[in-house]
């Protein structure tokens, strides 16, 4: 098949650890190569948000990345996008006028709102993964919440038009059937992760002896590493170590870095904590392999694939109990479950892993056995790829589902 992934904002070629580039990024990575080695043509569709960006690259064997001209060619937020997904899906429209492709699989709601209007005069299966949503991050984030007002209307409309949702989690499946979509068109494939970069042999990045907690990921609010922080207070001796963010030559004005900070500081544990800034994706699992536990406590999760990591390294976790961990994580096999937002109950689970060595080995070694049986990309693209058949019975007419958001 001739297999088109939209993905507007989170490029396969970008920088992770940014305010907009972590799990999509990479899910559409390793989806597009995966597919690939299933022997489909595929070809993934970004924004084009710097100059320099060429039109067209070719980033893995069958795998072609298109830089699609769509608005000012420097970055901009993913909350401002919304009003160049017309210019997007217009050119992909004329794209797709020359090469018809087979599969349309748009990634986050936006994109989902530019695959709809390229394909507005072909006759081609849709499908929609949302990532996030709009009514849970609202939910959380009220007022903070800087997405456009239309977007839970859009996902609404989305989730009916498209020819099959791709879920990554039972909890996001859930959400999705209270808007509208039809139970016949879910399906849910969750992310997964590289087994060759993350396992438990490999390169530790290690110096001292403490104990380490790793924290890594964006630097965002709703990620809850203040959390982390306040909860090292009550974990005598350990170090916490915060990988994310940008990277370390940006850190002066940043909001959120100085947010964490003061939080250190308040908690009486500035000494104890490390921010690394950034990290590249190539040298994560040396991390992870350094740490005597990873720490996941975000408000709200649509998946989170640093549970995957920190488990396919061979590294027990502690989590809060939201979205997709609820089907990543094994409480008390391969982890511990938290209420999110509380330091307390995270300085507890901690203080039991850190004192436990021969817990925490064994549910290490069931962390790695759950995530190799479960999240392999190969077996993900697979199923995937079994997902877009059925997109192909299931297909109607754009037309019948309510035209373009
Ligand atoms: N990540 C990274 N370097 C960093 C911070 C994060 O490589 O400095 C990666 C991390 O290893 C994971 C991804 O970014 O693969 C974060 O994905 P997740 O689904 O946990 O969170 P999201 O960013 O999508 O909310």
């Amino acid at each position: 098949m001739r297999i088109e992934l939209i993905s507007e904002h989170a490029s396969p070629l970008a920088p992770l650890g940014g305010a907009d580039a972590g799990g999509q990024n990479v899910h559409v990575a390793e989806l597009a190569t995966g597919l690939a080695r299933l022997g489909h043509e595929v070809v993934v569709h970004t924004r084009r948000d710097s100059p320099e960006l060429p039109p067209s690259v070719r980033a893995a064997p069958g795998v072609t990345v298109e830089h699609v001209p769509a608005g000012p060619a420097e970055p901009i937020p993913k909350d401002d996008l919304l009003p160049h997904m017309t210019e997007f899906g217009d050119r992909l429209a004329v794209r797709w006028g020359l090469e018809r492709p087979d599969v349309v699989h748009a990634h986050f709601w936006m994109s989902g709102v530019a695959a709809r209007r390229g394909l507005r005069d072909l006759d081609v299966p849709l499908l929609q993964t949302f990532h996030a949503l709009g009514r849970v991050k609202r939910r959380h984030q009220g007022v903070k919440d800087t997405s456009p007002p239309q977007r839970e209307r859009i996902e609404s409309e989305l989730a009916c038009g498209a020819d099959v949702v791709v879920a990554t989690c039972s909890d996001e499946v859930r959400e999705l059937e209270e808007i509208g979509l039809p139970p016949q068109r879910a399906a849910i494939v969750p992310c997964g992760i590289d087994l060759d970069k993350f396992a438990p042999e490999g390169p530790v990045a290690r110096c001292g002896d403490a104990p380490r907690i790793l924290s890594i990921g964006r630097l965002v609010e709703r990620k809850g590493v203040d959390t982390a922080i306040r909860a090292l207070a009550e974990v005598p001796g350990a170090e916490l170590v915060v990988a994310g963010g940008p990277a370390h030559r940006d850190w002066d004005g940043d909001p959120e870095v100085a947010r964490l900070r003061a939080a250190a500081a308040g908690a009486g544990v500035a000494d104890r904590v490390r921010f690394t800034g950034q990290v590249p994706h190539d040298t994560a699992a040396a991390l992870y392999r350094s740490a005597d536990v990873v720490v996941s406590v975000p408000w709200y999760e649509p998946f989170g694939t640093v549970p995957l990591e920190a488990m396919a390294c061979g590294v027990p976790l502690v989590v809060s109990a939201v979205g997709g961990h609820l089907d990543s994580v094994a409480d008390g096999g391969t982890g511990l479950f938290v209420p999110p937002k509380d330091s307390s109950a995270l300085a507890c689970a901690l203080r039991d892993l850190l004192s436990d060595p021969r817990r925490r080995a064994e549910m290490g070694r069931a962390g790695v056995r759950r995530v190799r049986e479960r999240f392999g990309w190969d077996r993900l693209a697979a199923q995937t790829e079994a997902v877009y058949q059925r997109a192909r019975t299931l297909h109607r007419p754009l037309a019948s589902t309510g035209g373009k958001p």
